[in-house]
């Protein structure tokens, strides 16, 4: 076995239990390696049975007296009973359902029992607790026990097998740290790490694990970003003039007043532009603040300048609202916009073929292109590219924003947006190599969004209460976590929502259906008739997450809830509350376990995304949040980004290190800062 070793090699691992792994993106034996748990069990006290008490956490070390299985009084539940002994007394266990351990488990074995103790004080017992025969290898009982997160069919036990399997490996995984970094900061060697980080010896072990992961993760993000800026200084980029009164002009013409921050964001972005050095600039704000005006400013301005600019979006459905979106700004201008995706293309109001657009991309006729990833294909060539937007672009691979860039003469400038909030000073001290904009104030006029938990009963009220809301002219969104039922059974889809809603709930209304295996111009019909306010409900999946934009829609009906996290289930609420109205969310969830029900009711309690990402740090921890959703390829599994201070100090050691050390003597470090890609963006 190596690191290369697909999972399905590994004793105990079929094809079900593969394909299961592979949901959790666990495909080889090192993907088992970097899978690490989100968080542990103290199962490490060893208490005698004497010392039991109702409603403890854990540990004993008996033998089995007695074990057998039967059926309970109303034979719903299949029962596992055991007696397990010590030299201080003994204890009964039960586990439900799970049939194999009573015959797995002989009288007279040893065995460790680790779990929560039920009863009262003259009946205490062990209800499902983990178990292990003593002697083997303890990977579930009397220690400090990993906990993963998990997919339907998959077993804590089950995994912790395979990690460590797969465990001995970590002596062939490369340390991309430098040794003099380790040193100094009295490190722990990659190898020691990644085996306590899962199955660590003692709470100090864990600590020490960590902190070296941690590091290491944080180490080459600093390392990238300051080559990055160092890059970006010696490039040189097309510096624009700006055109104030056309500028002002086309503010006027708006049908809205902009914010002062918006007016703020675009002035810095503008100012950019006018500078030869290329701009490297997030513009951050919450859902609905108002980022694609912004943006069609600094367009606005690189087409007076006769030159091109790129609007990236990362679906076919988004492209096609930037490009709508512009086409009104623009509507009274001479400016020519372009949409390029993989089955749209659009110049100005006509449909072209993707000859006639890259004819036009390519002698500059077209200005302004809007698009998807299309728009990296090789064919795709710009006569004077001078600036790239992307809009939430961590969805986008490195090499392929390096293929964009590569098409310009001069280094474009690049803008990112995104609706992730980070915070300015976390932001800042990140990504070194960049400048940020942020939105904090909404667009006057909103009414603050009212959330509510919907309980199964009162399903019916809430069809009520959007039929009303239809009769009044609104529209409604109505989200679903799966396509169809065969992936789960039993759990909310669209296309049986859309079904239940389309034949009896709302046959007289005209009912649409948005998921990703729509075909693009299917996709596009369907959101258009949505826009123009034909379809009433559009039921959908996740698709719709960033980006649409329908101020005339009131209420985001969201099923399954518990199936989305809190900063995806506020950018789904973002998709209401655009316009003038009162708007809603209303949240189904068939789960409504106290875990679920109290990490929805942080989501009603709170309209600002900025504080729930806080929240939702504390809920699920740093990773989660900043690492998926916004960094990308710098995907922070085990950093704590609400530890400023430690950030701080290890941009520091970054910085030392690169002025005292050429990379090329660490080849190591080099290759992997190489393999990252080095693009003037925001990753
Ligand atoms: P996001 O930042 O989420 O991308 P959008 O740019 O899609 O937000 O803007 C959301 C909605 O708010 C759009 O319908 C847009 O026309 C509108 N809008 C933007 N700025 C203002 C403003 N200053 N006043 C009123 N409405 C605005
Ligand atoms: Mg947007």
């Amino acid at each position: 076995m190596d690191l290369t070793t697909p999972i399905s090699a590994l004793s105990r691992v079929g094809k079900t239990t593969a394909s299961r792994l592979k949901r959790l993106e666990i495909e080889t034996a090192r993907d088992l390696i970097f899978y690490y748990p989100f968080r542990y069990d103290d199962f490490s006290q060893i208490l005698s049975i004497d010392q039991l008490k109702a409603g403890l956490t854990a540990t004993v070390c008996g033998q089995v007296q007695m074990i057998q299985n039967r059926r309970s009084p109303r034979k719903r539940k299949l029962l596992t009973e055991a007696i397990v002994s010590d030299q201080s007394g003994s204890v009964k266990v039960i586990w439900f359902n799970q049939p194999w351990i009573g015959k797995s488990l002989k009288v007279g074995e040893t065995i460790f029992l680790s779990g929560k103790t039920a009863g009262d004080l003259f009946n205490v017992y062990f209800n499902s607790p983990n178990w292990e025969k003593a002697g083997g290898s303890i990977l579930n009982t009397a220690r400090l026990v990993p906990v993963y997160s998990l997919t339907e069919g998959l077993s804590q036990k089950q995994l912790r097998y395979l990690v460590k399997l797969a465990l001995p490996l970590t002596e062939k995984v490369t340390d991309y740290l430098p040794a003099p970094i380790i040193e100094e900061n009295n490190l722990w060697p990659l190898e020691r790490a990644l085996r306590a980080i899962h199955f660590p010896l003692t709470a100090a072990d864990l600590k020490k694990a960590k902190e070296r992961l941690a590091f290491e993760e944080i180490f080459l993000l600093q390392i990238w970003s300051q080559l990055n800026k160092k890059k970006l200084a010696e490039e040189l980029a097309p510096a624009l003039i700006f055109f104030p009164a056309k500028t002002k002009q086309l503010v006027n013409s708006l049908n809205f007043k902009l914010t002062l921050d918006q007016k703020k964001a675009a002035w810095e972005i503008i100012q950019d532009l006018t500078k030869s050095q290329p701009m490297n600039r997030l513009l951050e704000g919450d859902v609905g603040s108002g980022k694609t005006v912004v943006v069609a400013l600094a367009l606005y301005n690189v087409a007076l300048n006769k030159a091109q600019s790129v609007l990236m979006a990362p679906t076919e459905i988004l492209a096609f609202q930037h490009f709508k979106t512009l086409k009104k700004i623009f509507a009274a201008s001479a400016v020519k916009i372009g949409l390029l995706t993989r089955s749209q293309k659009f110049i100005g109001a006509e449909k072209v073929s993707q000859k006639e657009i890259l004819e036009q991309i390519k002698k500059n006729q077209v200005a302004i292109v809007v698009g998807t990833h299309s728009l990296i294909q090789k064919e795709v060539i710009f006569k004077k590219l001078a600036l790239i937007a992307v809009d939430e672009q961590h969805r986008f691979g490195v090499a392929q924003r390096q293929a964009l860039k590569a098409k310009a003469a001069l280094a474009p400038h690049f803008l990112s947006l995104t609706a992730t909030p980070i915070p300015r000073s976390l932001a800042l001290t990140l990504y070194g190599d960049l400048s940020l904009s942020v939105i904090k104030e909404m667009p006057s006029g909103r009414k603050k969004i009212i959330s509510k938990l919907v309980l199964p009963d009162k399903r019916g009220l809430a069809y009520q209460f959007i039929r009303k809301q239809i009769e009044a002219g609104r529209q409604v969104f109505v989200v679903c976590p799966l396509i169809d039922d065969k992936d789960a059974s039993g759990k909310r889809s669209v296309l049986a929502e859309f079904e239940k809603l389309d034949q009896q709930v709302f046959p007289d209304l005209k009912i649409g259906l948005l998921h990703g295996r729509l075909k693009g111009e299917e996709k596009e019909k369907v959101l258009s008739e949505f826009l123009a306010g034909q379809i009433k409900i559009l039921v959908s999946t996740a698709i719709i997450e960033v980006g649409v934009d329908v101020p005339n829609a009131t209420v985001m009906m969201i099923e399954g809830a518990d199936r989305f996290g809190l900063a995806q289930l506020h950018q789904f609420r973002g998709r209401v509350g655009r316009g003038s109205h009162q708007s809603y969310c209303f949240l189904f969830s068939d789960n409504l376990g106290p875990e679920v029900v109290n990490r929805l009711h942080v989501l009603v309690g709170c309209n600002d995304g900025f504080v729930l990402a806080q929240k939702d740090l504390a809920l699920r921890g740093a990773g989660q949040i900043y690492g998926e959703h916004q960094s990308g390829f710098f995907n922070f599994k085990i950093a704590d980004l609400s530890d400023l201070t430690l950030i701080k100090k290890i941009k520091e050691q970054a910085e030392k290190f690169i002025s005292n050390y050429q990379l090329a003597e660490f080849p190591e470090l080099a290759k992997k800062i190489e393999s990252l890609g080095l693009v003037n963006h925001l990753e």
